[in-house]
């Protein structure tokens, strides 16, 4: 997640971005961030594709002030996928490059795109297809968990899909790591997806902070809304959907859960617990009969010890970044049924 001012659509110039242009060849557009433009590009020697998110870091464009904030999350994303790259489930930084002007993220080429426009494609996705992508992001979400790292932003824009329909999760630009017993203060993420616990830190003082439970409250969002194609939480003023969420007030009443199996309806209630402590961690929801029912991809084996050739990163503090949402119909539905982040 980057932040800031809006990167127009020219290419950065060769003297700002020498080291990039010599090694890769960037083409299209295939995504925007607030700060950021997402291109594919060729590397020069293998003619391999990736994906290029460059990050726009001029001084001529910027404050000094957003200058230093987008530097520093984007070093902190860079901090953390370093940490991470190589988990099947988790997009791979390949290459990092900074310049005075741009920063350049190298990453595996997820050519499907946003689980949220594939959703979007086929409105609801069945019980066996929820299985595969949840089991996955959750095995993500596990992985992160015990490195006390928290993503803080899943959401379906933030899952990115391979031709074969495999899932990564990617966008750590709201992820940090936590020290042991350590709980979080600050309002972020993308206001659908926020834990009840978040919002209620962010009004209460006295209110002890909260951790990484935030994440399997999204995942039980996600979880929703794959089956449902609308989310669990949503009002059109937005006050009000955040009351729902701190309540914890949703139903499976819409005509798509007449066919969903109570056993899935079981576990998307066990993950919207508003009470963190009572919430399923992203181990014991993979325990539950809802994943043991049938394997469905075969989890591809983890080495740890897989290396890439990445830039030093630097590592740097987080701090508050607002969030803002747009609504976007659904073809043939007569009321929006989803959010889409513009964060
Ligand atoms: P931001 O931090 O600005 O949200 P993201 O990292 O989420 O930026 O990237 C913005 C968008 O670019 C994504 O939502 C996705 O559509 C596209 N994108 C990002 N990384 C890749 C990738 N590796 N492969 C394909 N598309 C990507
Ligand atoms: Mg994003």
């Amino acid at each position: 997640m980057t932040r800031g001012v809006r990167l127009e659509d020219e290419l950065p110039d060769w003297a700002g971005a020498k080291e990039f242009y010599q090694k890769y060849d960037p083409k299209d557009v295939i995504g925007r961030g607030v700060s950021s433009v997402v291109r594919r590009c060729l590397h020069k020697q293998t003619g391999q594709e990736f994906a290029v998110k460059i990050i726009e870091v001029t001084p001529e464009r910027m404050t000094p002030q957003q200058l230093e904030e987008v530097r520093t999350s984007t070093g902190k994303e860079i901090a953390i996928l370093r940490q991470v790259a190589g988990h099947p489930y988790i997009i791979t930084l390949i290459d990092s490059y900074e310049s005075s002007t741009f920063m350049f993220l190298v990453f595996d080429l997820m050519r499907r795109g946003e689980l949220f426009d594939y959703l979007t494609e086929k409105v609801t996705l069945s019980e066996k297809e929820t299985r595969c992508i949840m089991r996955a992001l959750l095995e993500a979400v596990s992985y992160l968990h015990a490195r006390h790292i928290i993503h803080r932003d899943l959401k379906p824009e933030n899952i990115l899909m391979d031709d074969q329909l495999n899932i990564k999760l990617s966008d750590f630009g709201f992820s940090c790591r936590l020290e042991p017993g350590q709980k979080l203060r600050e309002l972020c993420g993308t206001p659908g997806y926020l834990a009840p616990e978040i919002l209620k830190c962010s009004m209460d003082e006295t209110h002890p902070g909260y951790s990484q439970e935030v994440d399997l409250w999204a995942c039980g969002v996600i979880f929703f809304t794959l089956l449902a194609g609308s989310p669990p939480f949503w009002h059109r003023k937005q006050m009000l959907m955040l009351r729902m969420i701190m309540e914890g007030h949703y139903q499976f009443s819409s005509p798509e859960w007449d066919e969903r199996s109570d056993t899935v309806k079981d576990l998307i209630s066990r993950l919207l617990r508003v009470d963190p402590s009572e919430r399923l961690t992203a181990e014991q929801a993979l325990q539950h009969p809802f994943f043991q029912r049938c394997v469905g991809r075969p989890v591809r084996h983890f080495s740890p010890y897989r290396r890439f050739r990445l830039v030093a990163g630097l590592c740097f503090v987080n701090e508050v970044h607002g969030v803002n949402i747009q609504v976007l119909p659904t073809p043939g539905r007569g009321t929006p049924t989803l959010l889409k982040s513009v964060t």
